[in-house]
């Protein structure tokens, strides 16, 4: 989960790292307020989830409360590569010396975590990445020996950090790593770090992205989520503890294990050409030991979806043999009783296959039909879909 900028500013906070006083505003007289408490020139900076606010015009100093106010009119409401801005964060202005770049990362590709570091920071930081590679120092961290003050000192010298704030920075990442490890973060970028005229060294941007693997553990991380924008069907399925991702087109899939059902959303979306270009509605994975319950709350989640229009059950009986499976789904159906309103193709191969078949044709559920391969049934949840 990528994090607003505010939300990292108070992260950082809270492990020590130096940032400025803020607060958060969506509209204009709260933006006049918030300036007013904080005092002197102060920043509003549109609060979205995507870079380079700052050269589309999303942050902008202010010189008192009452430009505060005219700067966050202007910045709410303003779209930004497709996010509109809701929240502006208003902050104290700091007398900038010097941009500097700072980030801790996981580095899937080498299995590690990487340090990158520059002091030539600021809004150009990807062109100093492609045009001038050198100055941004990479440093591989590893993952059992994190950031010790010997490592920040390696770190800064091979960035090149001038002497007199070399020590600062030094700390700061420390704090940030830190931030890194206690939150479960696996990104943590800090673009600008400044020297302020007054020598001092202070986050200025911040950037995080949560380890979502690691929620059980971080039950604070809850209150983070961006409920505006969350997609409502995949909050109830997160609820029940379903992998479940929400697509754009009208055929619901349930298959067990994540490659079937990729597998499913592929001849889903090829055999819908055929039908007027339907396609899946949503990924499902309802894992390897799927009973009665789990299978009826993924076929409720996915009947509760108004675009969809047709079900594809795709199952591959292993460990859990298709006769479960199978009384799994006509328990489902009896569980959601009147609630069930789509037509659903089951498609069922794998161990104790003619026995699953057999459950689902003695139950004869009018809106169950089984399809032999998983063509067919691709086929022809398609062609219900289209209807
Ligand atoms: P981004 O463009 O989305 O990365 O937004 P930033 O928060 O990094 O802001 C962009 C630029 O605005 C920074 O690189 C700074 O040059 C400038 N800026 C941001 N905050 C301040 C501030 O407090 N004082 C001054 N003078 N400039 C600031
Ligand atoms: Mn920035």
């Amino acid at each position: 989960m990528d994090l607003f900028e505010y939300q990292a500013r108070d992260i950082f906070e809270k492990h020590g790292v130096p940032v400025l006083a803020a607060a958060t505003a969506t509209t204009a007289d709260e933006a006049e307020k918030a300036a007013t408490t904080i005092g002197g020139k102060v920043v509003v900076k549109a609060q979205v989830k995507v870079g380079g606010r700052g050269k589309a015009g999303g942050v902008k100093l202010a010189e008192n409360p009452q430009d505060a106010r005219e700067k966050a009119g202007a910045i709410l409401g303003m779209d930004i590569k497709g996010h509109t801005v809701r929240t502006v964060m208003i902050a104290a202005a700091a007398p900038i010396e010097a941009e500097y770049y700072l980030s801790i990362l996981l580095d899937r590709s080498n299995r590690t975590f990487l340090v990158m570091a520059s002091v030539s920071g600021g809004m150009d930081i990807e062109e100093v990445a492609h045009t001038a590679p050198e100055k941004l120092a990479k440093i591989p961290v590893s993952a059992v020996d994190g950031i010790s003050l010997a490592k920040a000192k390696e770190i800064v010298a091979a960035a090149a950090f001038p002497a007199d704030v070399a020590d600062q920075v030094a700390q700061v990442l420390l704090k940030l790593w830190d931030v890194f490890q206690g939150e479960d973060a696996t990104l943590v970028e800090v673009n600008p770090l400044v020297k302020t005229n007054d020598g001092k060294i202070i986050a200025l941007d911040g950037k995080v992205t949560l380890d979502e693997n690691a929620d059980f553990r971080q039950p604070d991380h809850q209150s983070l989520v961006d409920q505006d924008a969350e997609n409502p069907l995949e909050a109830a399925a997160k609820e029940k503890g379903l992998n479940y991702v929400k697509l754009d087109g009208q055929v619901g899939i349930i298959g067990n294990g994540a490659g079937l059902v990729m597998s499913t959303l592929d001849v889903v979306a090829y055999a819908g050409e055929k039908h007027g270009g339907v396609r899946p509605a949503n990924f499902l994975d309802i894992g390897g030991g799927a009973s009665a319950q789990i299978m009826a709350d993924g076929l409720s989640i996915i009947l509760g979806d108004a675009d969809v229009k047709s079900v594809f059950v795709n199952v591959f009986g292993g460990i859990t043999s298709c006769d479960a499976v199978a009384s799994g789904i006509v328990q489902a159906l009896e569980l959601l009783g009147s609630k069930a309103t789509k037509p659903i193709v089951v498609r069922l191969d794998g161990n104790n296959v003619v026995e699953g078949r057999a459950i689902l044709a003695k139950a004869a559920h009018p809106l169950v039909e089984q399809a032999d391969t998983m063509d067919g049934a691709a086929n022809r949840a398609a062609e219900l879909a289209a209807k």
